[in-house]
């Protein structure tokens, strides 16, 4: 049996009807931007293995990091323990993000991430005797597939079997251009008409929306609102984060800074699940308190795991460095003339980057949904092509590893525009 076939027999994937769905592709090694299936056939991983790889599978010098952790000290319990690795994870972040975020919470990915920056959100207001029990978020949002970040995600797809289970979310509409004054005034009636305690976000790029992108200045203001009305704001960085959107992060190109940040993916460079919710200290006072019930009741086994964050650590310095920078202007340029060259073809609606971020959309006779028959055929014809992209509808999107070379560039946008041809 091939290992396709084992694992038809045993295995259930993520996002996966298995009944219509192809059988997935078994892949054995990847190096740089590239990998190899059982059948030696290569692939360009045009999307980072789901935005989380920027440095290149196989990192050497991550996989050193982690292999001297392993052998040093693997992991440890964090209640009522500490260690090096965590503490130097904190004393780094907290000199790259954004200058008011002076807390470091752990646990192991975007979903849980953002369940605790919810669950921190109301418990907030509830210490403080507040009664603030609604969460904002935006129109077509993804902050994952856990309970509360589930209840923040606006897109039907991932939701729709649970609809009436969730804590209370008012959406509001992305302040993409020309919506900018209707997404503002929506903000401000939510909160005239809620109890408010937090808004959660993508900071300028919905990414599993289809890369959707809006302005810095109108997330500043987003944000004055929220900080008029004491409302706490929630930066989901976990897509964005890392050097994505051409700065560190992408409040970076914000002038307000929030009061939560969110951070999974490339956090371990793309080898080892873990994530990290940051906070200020004055929502960290609202739980330091004589009174035991005002605690943080939550956590993982798996927090702080010091081989995560050795990973962490290797991950930063790699993105530090001159090379990885340049890595990461020279992608943004790359983009930008291919977004010129292809904005203004007959089968193309429009075309943005931002960062290593690239999108397009693609003109389409029926409403594309998700997980349409334009994307399947898309997504089939960049298959066989050799190059790993999953269109979402008819937004095809590329968001390469940092070291991907400019042939390997050249060729992923050659076969987007040969499928633009095809469909
Ligand atoms: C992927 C993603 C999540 C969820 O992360 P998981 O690790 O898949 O749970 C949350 N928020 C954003 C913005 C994401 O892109």
């Amino acid at each position: 049996m091939t290992l396709t076939e084992k694992d038809s027999q045993y295995l259930w994937h993520p996002y996966t009807q298995h009944k219509t769905s192809q059988t997935p592709i078994a892949i054995s090694r990847g190096e740089g931007a590239l990998l190899w299936d059982e059948n030696g056939k290569e692939y360009i991983d045009a999307i980072a293995s789901w935005w989380v790889n920027p440095f290149g599978h196989s990192n050497k010098f991550i996989a050193d990091a982690v292999y001297k952790q392993l052998t040093t000290l693997e992991h440890v319990l964090f209640g009522g323990f500490t260690h090096e690795p965590a503490v130097k994870v904190a004393e780094k972040l907290i000199e790259i993000l954004p200058k008011n975020q002076q807390k470091i919470f752990f646990s192991d990915n975007g979903s849980t991430a953002v369940e605790v920056a919810i669950k921190v959100a109301l418990q907030y207001f509830f210490n403080k005797n507040e009664k603030r029990t609604t969460i904002i978020a935006f129109e077509n949002a993804f902050h994952g597939d856990t309970f509360a970040a589930m209840a923040a995600s606006g897109i039907s797809f991932y939701t729709q079997a649970f609809q009436g289970m969730f804590i209370d979310v008012v959406r509001i509409p992305v302040p993409v251009k020309g919506q900018e004054q209707a997404s503002f005034d929506a903000l401000t009636n939510v909160i005239q008409n809620h109890n408010c305690a937090g808004f959660i976000f993508e900071p300028l790029v919905q990414g599993a929306a289809g890369m959707v992108m809006y302005e810095p200045e109108a997330l500043a203001k987003l944000i004055q609102i929220c900080a008029a009305n004491k409302v706490l704001t929630i930066a989901d960085e976990v897509m964005t984060g890392f050097g994505k959107t051409g700065k560190t992060f992408a409040m970076d190109y914000v002038s307000e800074v929030p009061d939560m940040i969110c951070l999974s993916k490339a956090l371990t460079g793309g080898t080892i699940p873990m994530a990290i919710t940051t906070f200020t200290q004055d929502i960290f006072d609202a739980f330091y308190d004589d009174d035991i019930n005002k605690a943080l009741f939550h956590g993982h086994t798996f927090t702080a795991n010091p081989t995560g964050c050795a990973a962490v650590l290797a991950s930063i310095d790699l993105l530090q460095t001159v090379e990885m920078q340049a890595n990461i202007e020279r992608i943004n340029a790359s983009h930008l003339e291919f977004q010129k060259k292809i904005e203004n073809h007959s089968k193309v609606i429009t075309a943005r980057t931002l960062g290593v971020i690239f999108a397009v959309e693609i003109k389409s006779d029926s409403e594309e949904s998700y997980y349409g028959s334009m994307r399947t055929k898309l997504y089939n014809f960049f298959i066989e092509n050799g190059v790993v992209l999953r269109p979402v509808g008819n937004i095809v999107y590329i968001l390469p590893p940092y070291i991907m070379t400019n042939e390997q560039l050249q060729k992923v946008y050659k076969t987007i525009e040969e499928a633009i041809e095809m469909v």
